[in-house]
């Protein structure tokens, strides 16, 4: 009989984290997964510093290590080829330690995971497609779907994570995407092989049709993805052409990936950011992705996933102990979910309005190469262990939007930004 206390469902990061964590709890956990791993994912591959307090407990980090990943020591940011600026990740706050983002390809990293997953004890079905949940008086019971055999499988427990990303099942069955009004974004990503090794920073070029962000991810390997608005590609046949020519277009990115060849054939994601409705029914959680994406300009989505279910994990276990697994207990997830993470979301939106309107974003992005300490401050923010209420200040918000529209700006004096040494 297929019975578990947890079912979870997905293998990226939020779903294998919210399996060991149930598993820790001592919960029978089952976690199923349409793909066979190693699967590959079209990303960014960056992962914020922070993400490595939740990695060391979820028992990964040492094996992480063990394969000498490329660690960034900062964050490069150009507008429009006007301004720009590098700066490193600042220390974490009240101590001297230096911070670091892991950068490694997600085929390896989900992979890692996923071996943590069964040493943990969890059941793992891959090749496991769910397809419907099953609803027993009014509550979540389990999930049915097919396997790779097209053979029809049911799983039951008493709660389900849904960690299967942005077009998992709960949305669609539950009708929970918010309309998005913004228009729609594809990303589209490949590895390239470069014969020098590049600084080991992550490097954002916001510039026409859209933005890149560049990170090494081995001694010869860099990640290169180009998120453009999907009318960018009217008229264009070939995806692979379109991605290469418009990484190339801009004279930056020509220099940093100066003899460098492109891989492997580009992927392609649909990259629209849209919001999530909790589901109003018992015993369903939605972690990672399923329960909403942010545009990836400030790439945080993985550690947003492992914290997501680190939270879900203590809710579930409460409700466990309370016996309780209604849409009101399992709420207090999304509470806390909600007040960790908001001032983070509007960021993410303010940045969005920003980086599509370019003399704007070569402002601020000036008054940032002119005060490191604010552009330090920020990186720290995006990277997640500085407080976002550290720039989503009205304080903050305000000094750089005055000095971006105030007379004492050399831009607004009609003068060129002088470029910056990172330029
Ligand atoms: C262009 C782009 C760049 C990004 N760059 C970064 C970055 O640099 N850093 C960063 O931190 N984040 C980045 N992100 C965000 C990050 O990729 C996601 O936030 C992260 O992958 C979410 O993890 P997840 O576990 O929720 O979902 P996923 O990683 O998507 O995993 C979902 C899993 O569920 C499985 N699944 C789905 N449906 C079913 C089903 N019905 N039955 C069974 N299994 C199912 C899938 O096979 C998959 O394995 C980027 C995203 C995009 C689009």
């Amino acid at each position: 009989m297929n019975r578990y206390d947890v079912i979870v469902i997905g293998g990226g990061p939020a779903g294998s984290a919210s399996a060991i964590f149930l598993s820790h709890f001592g919960y029978k956990v089952a976690l199923l997964d349409q793909a066979t791993f190693p699967r590959d994912k079209v990303c960014g591959e960056f992962i914020s510093p922070a993400a490595d307090v939740i990695l060391e407990r979820l028992g990964v980090l040492s094996a992480i290590e063990a394969l000498s990943p490329v660690r960034l020591s900062g964050v490069a940011i150009s507008s429009y080829e006007k301004a720009g600026f590098a700066v490193e990740y600042p220390p974490l706050p009240g101590t001297a330690r230096p911070m670091t983002s892991l950068s490694l390809p997600r085929f390896v990293f989900d992979r890692l995971l996923m071996q943590r997953v069964e040493q943990a004890g969890v059941t793992v079905k891959e090749g496991h497609k769910v397809t419907d949940f099953i609803v027993e008086e009014g509550k979540i019971a389990g999930v049915r779907g097919r396997d790779d055999s097209k053979t029809p499988f049911e799983f039951r427990a008493s709660v389900v994570v849904d960690a299967g990303g942005r077009n998992c099942v709960s949305l669609r069955r539950f009708d929970l995407k918010k309309k998005s009004r913004s228009s729609s974004k594809i990303a589209l990503a490949a590895h390239w092989t470069t014969p020098h090794p590049l600084k080991k920073y992550c490097t954002m070029h916001i510039s026409h049709p859209g933005y890149t962000g560049i990170a090494p991810t081995g001694e010869n390997q860099v990640n290169v993805v180009l998120v453009v608005d999907k009318k960018s590609l009217q008229g264009e046949n070939d995806l692979h052409d379109f991605y290469v020519r418009t990484v190339l277009q801009n004279p930056l990115r020509r220099n940093l990936l100066d003899k460098a060849q492109v891989a492997e054939k580009v992927r392609s994601v649909d990259s629209l950011a849209f919001s999530v409705r909790p589901p109003q029914i018992g015993g369903l959680v939605l972690v990672g992705d399923a329960s909403g994406f942010i545009d990836p300009f400030t790439g945080e989505g993985i550690y947003l996933s492992l914290r997501s279910a680190q939270i879900a994990g203590e809710v579930i276990d409460a409700s466990f102990k309370k016996n309780d697994f209604s849409r009101e207990a399992l709420a207090v997830y999304e509470h806390a979910r909600k007040k960790e993470f908001n001032k983070k979301f509007l960021l993410s939106k303010i940045f969005q309005r920003l980086i599509y309107n370019p003399p704007l974003c070569n402002r601020v992005i000036q008054i940032l190469a002119d005060h490191p300490d604010q552009a330090a401050t920020l990186v720290g923010v995006i990277g997640d262990y500085i407080p976002a209420e550290k720039v989503v200040s009205l304080r903050f918000l305000g000094r750089l939007l005055a000095k971006a529209w105030g007379t004492d700006s050399r831009i607004l004096s009609g003068k060129e930004p002088d470029a910056s040494p990172y330029l």
